[in-house]
């Protein structure tokens, strides 16, 4: 099992604007505690309306430069920066671990997905050359890509690395500058991030860190010359940043939330199946917005399912499952069993009251494996998002009916089919709702350049985060008409 390496000190946030470290005047500031042991590890000022201007406006001065830049010379500077994220992998793992209350192994990984980001992000200087046509005579027609200018991308507590990883890569190489809005829950990685960009040398104000909560993100929402806003977070927030963004003339792109659905059939394979389940709605203690929440059982899957149990049963809360992040996050999932289990649920594996051995781990947020079966449709168990470790069984006699059950879902980003044949894998292919389908994969996460994004209430806005969309959500496409014929060609370019 690995150990979460905490910072050796309380460590003081500031934002960082115009390439500088501030500390925002006169705003409050909230501690940041490991959801592992409740101890403090950061405090986070709460920048309001006036920090935010600051830093857009650095960013502005910034972006002007950074954008007549060539792509290839911007591309050196993410060359240097992957360089040191790669160096400072163990590091930023453990950060990110410590606050998020993620294990260690679980961090890393979502590192390596940022890696994977900023190789997509510098593969653009070989593949995005843009296009050029003679479309008549003696002229031509060319798409060039033009930067947005400052953009700006709100991120959740639950990736303290990857999620912004998968914005500024893309969005800096295009020739933005780009200010993050981390959750105020997991800001010391975020000011990792920002000495790595730093250190990168990239220009002052092309990456800026600001801090805090819900005023920071309703300037940056109303600020004018903020041009686009990508957010991963809840769904309600997700929905109001899309409408009020957009209200305020913004490109948005915002994701949501997730109910994620994995189908078992009789022919499941044994012994791949239940492991990739439990794997899948408990690592990261279930905070994954791909992690399974709904088991769709489909038939006589009884063998699987006793499987899932036991092998759920087995885990051992604490630092090699993840904690949960906050008191709040245990109050509200310990409710939610207990409304299931009022609601007609079984509790085939309960985990409320588990916690791990040792002291240190006393004050920290747990809760252990979770299995309700004889969930409906219509219970809120098999709804609403919970966000733990907790997998709610809805039995069905058909793969229709299992799709019928994953359709009806308010989220689509996820859904995962089991088994052995290839038919019934592609009629859940073809009939799933969700973004992104796995075939005999627990969390169907879509590896680097196919890109990353969900639909329903999972994703407002058009195109992905991540990919080949996400050019077209940092950038706009310049047209260009030239004609340098001096001809009589009497086309209607004459
Ligand atoms: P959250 O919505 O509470 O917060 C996300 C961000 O929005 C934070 O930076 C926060 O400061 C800000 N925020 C919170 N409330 C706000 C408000 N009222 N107005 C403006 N800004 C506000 O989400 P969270 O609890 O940090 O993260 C967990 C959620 O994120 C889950 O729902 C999870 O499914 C989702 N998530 C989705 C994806 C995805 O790819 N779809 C990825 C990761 C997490």
């Amino acid at each position: 099992m690995s150990f979460v390496r905490f910072p050796e000190s309380v460590v003081s946030c500031r934002n960082l604007v115009g390439g500088e470290w501030v500390q925002p005047a006169e705003v409050p500031t909230q501690e940041v505690r490991s959801p592992y042991t409740g101890e403090v590890i950061g405090r986070v000022p709460l920048t309001t309306a006036s920090g935010v201007a600051e830093a857009v406006e650095a960013a502005k001065v910034a972006a002007h430069d950074w954008g007549l830049t060539p792509l290839r010379e911007r591309t050196q500077r993410l060359q240097t920066f992957r360089e040191l994220l790669d160096t400072h992998l163990g590091r930023l793992a453990n950060l990110a671990a410590s606050e998020a209350g993620k294990t260690v192994a679980e961090a890393r990984a979502g590192l390596l997905k940022g890696l994977e980001v900023c190789d997509f992000a510098l593969s653009l200087q070989n593949l995005d050359g843009g296009a050029s046509m003679e479309v008549s005579r003696g002229v031509t027609c060319e798409y060039r890509r033009a930067p947005l200018g400052v953009v700006a991308g709100i991120t959740p507590f639950n990736f303290p690395a990857m999620v912004p990883l998968w914005l500024f890569p893309i969005a800096v190489t295009l020739g933005n500058a780009f200010i993050l809005k981390p959750s105020e829950k997991v800001p010391l990685t975020a000011c990792a991030l920002g000495e790595l960009m730093v250190a990168a040398g990239f220009p002052p104000g092309v990456f800026s860190v600001v801090h805090g909560a819900k005023a920071a993100v309703d300037a940056l929402v109303e600020h004018p010359d903020v041009k686009a806003l990508a957010f991963v977070g809840s769904s309600p927030v997700a929905r109001h940043l899309y409408a009020e963004g957009s209200r305020h003339g913004k490109r948005v792109l915002a994701l949501g939330g997730a109910k994620n659905h994995l189908i078992i059939v009789p022919d499941a394979d044994p012994e791949l199946t239940p492991q990739a389940v439990v794997d899948s709605f408990t690592g990261c203690a279930g905070q994954r917005c791909m992690a399974a929440s709904v088991l769709l059982a489909v038939g006589d899957v009884q063998p699987l399912v006793d499987d899932i149990v036991r092998r759920a049963s087995r885990l051992e809360v604490g630092p090699g499952m993840g904690a949960l992040i906050d008191r709040g996050a245990v109050d509200r999932l310990e409710t939610a069993i207990a409304k299931a289990k009022a609601d007609g649920a079984r509790v085939l594996l309960d985990g409320r009251g588990a916690r791990p051995p040792g002291e240190q781990y006393a004050n920290g947020h747990w809760l252990g494996p979770t299995v309700l079966d004889g969930v409906r449709p219509d219970m809120e168990a098999a709804r609403r998002e919970l966000f733990g470790p907790v997998l709610s069984i809805v039995r069905v006699t058909t793969l229709s009916a299992a799709l019928k059950v994953e359709n009806a879902s308010p989220y689509g980003n996820a859904v995962s089919i089991f088994t052995t044949r290839g038919a019934v894998a592609q009629a859940v292919v073809e009939g799933a709702k969700a973004g992104m389908v796995g075939v005999n994969v627990g969390v169907p996460v879509p590896r680097e350049p196919f890109s990353f994004g969900g639909t329903g209430e999972s994703k407002f806005g058009h195109g992905d985060i991540t990919g080949p969309s996400s050019l077209d959500f940092w950038s706009h496409l310049k047209k260009v008409t030239r004609k340098w014929s001096a001809g009589t060609d009497g086309s209607w370019m004459s």
